[in-house]
């Protein structure tokens, strides 16, 4: 489905859709743009089927102006997300509503040919439980572990993907979904899912902090995804946070995913209760992370402690991420956000203590609400590149 628009369609339909419904008489007064021209876009926009005739506002004497509607069923975006456990298809309405969804749950050892037979199996089944044409379908979507080391003809090499390197995964699934497919890391997939549907509506500058198995972040920077050359920023699990400390699976040392990722606090948790009980490492098998929170919400002082210093971590992180940019609003996604409220304030005073601009202090640092936002981001990678107002530059090294 090909779909181009200029930067005032684009204004236009922004504000309908952040708005809800506004007159041609109101687009114009909000955007500084000529009634004529407003007139002449937002017909080319009904004629797409992009916009729709809604209520009948108030008159402010004559006839009564018509509210135009953003129409979010008019086109759909398919996204997939490619996790190391698991495969998901998601299809999503122009405002990120899910009409279908699977998941199909993989060991890490599967070819890359079987990875792509379950993609292939997944979007036909979203396809069908749906029953969107497919001409309606403005493309796929992405979303996977990064960095995704993206060479210039488009290969990519991310780290411990299903045993592969420098696969051709862009084509490779063109060619078997017969949609034009857009790739990015997981962390910047879900912070298009907070900028299109959650709470990164409207904020300009936000930084999204993907705390699970790993830890990575998306930097929102002036309404636009900054990817930094070859699209390998926002690495947040490999800043140093205690450059003396454990060996991370990066070859460095003290690295935050060593810290404050699901892994680490397991470890960390089975580490502290050995010494507790004075048993050996090996006699003990691994609490998961969910049983951890379970444990310190049913009063386990050494659950709570585990939680509690690992989220100061995660806070000494993001002071730092707070430091350099000074965002708007710091958004928490990822497992890591069902830690209870005694661990999670530790975020807050962290930060307090750390962050030298005063308005830093005092940001929102809040708990994403989106369950899936990885599969819906890799959808709004899709979105994002048909009505974004931002220039979607992608550095490469030449
Ligand atoms: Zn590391």
């Amino acid at each position: 489905m090909e779909l181009t628009m200029d930067y005032n369609s684009r204004q236009i339909l922004n504000l309908i859709r952040e708005q809800e419904a506004l007159s041609r008489v109101e687009i114009s007064e909000r955007l500084e743009i000529p009634q004529p021209t407003v007139t002449r876009i937002t017909n080319k926009l009904m004629k797409s089927n992009l916009l729709k005739e809604g209520k009948q506002g108030i008159s402010s004497g004559g006839r009564r102006p018509t509210k135009l509607e953003f129409n979010e069923n008019c086109y759909y975006a398919l996204g997939i997300e490619l996790g190391r456990s698991a495969i998901k298809a998601a299809l999503i309405n122009l405002n990120g509503y899910l009409l279908s969804f699977r998941m199909k749950v993989t060991h890490g050892t599967e070819s890359i040919d079987q990875v792509i037979e379950f993609v292939k199996e997944a979007v036909e089944e979203v396809m069908e439980e749906s029953n969107i044409a497919k001409d309606r379908i403005l493309g796929a979507g992405v979303g996977m572990p990064g960095p995704l080391n993206e060479t210039v003809d488009h290969n990519v090499s991310p780290p411990n993907f299903y045993q592969e390197k420098s696969i051709p995964l862009k084509s490779l699934l063109e060619e078997a979904i017969q949609l034009p497919v857009t790739l990015d890391n997981d962390a910047n997939a879900a912070t298009l899912a907070e900028k299109w549907f959650g709470d990164g509506v409207g904020i300009n500058n936000f930084s999204y902090v993907l705390a699970d198995i790993g830890i990575g972040c998306g930097l929102m920077i002036n309404d636009s995804l900054y990817r930094g050359l070859n699209g390998e920023s926002g690495e947040l699990g490999h800043m140093s946070i205690n450059f003396p400390g454990e060996l991370c699976h990066c070859g460095n040392y003290g690295c935050l995913e060593t810290l404050s990722s699901l892994p680490a606090i397991e470890k960390n948790y089975k580490k502290m209760l050995n010494h507790k009980t004075g048993s050996s490492q090996s006699d003990q098998t691994i609490t998961p992370f969910e049983d951890i929170i379970k444990e310190a919400n049913d009063g386990s002082m050494i659950a709570q402690q585990v939680l509690d210093q690992a989220t100061q971590y995660l806070g000494i992180a993001i002071s730092n991420l707070i430091n350099l940019f000074a965002p708007q609003k710091v958004i928490i996604g990822g497992e890591f956000r069902k830690v209870n409220t005694h661990a999670f304030d530790k975020i807050h005073s962290t930060i307090e203590s750390r962050v030298m601009g005063k308005s830093g202090k005092g940001i929102p640092i809040v708990k994403s609400k989106i369950e899936e936002a990885v599969v819906l981001g890799a959808g709004a990678l899709v979105i994002n590149e048909k009505f974004s107002l931002s220039l979607n530059y992608r550095t490469r090294q030449t």
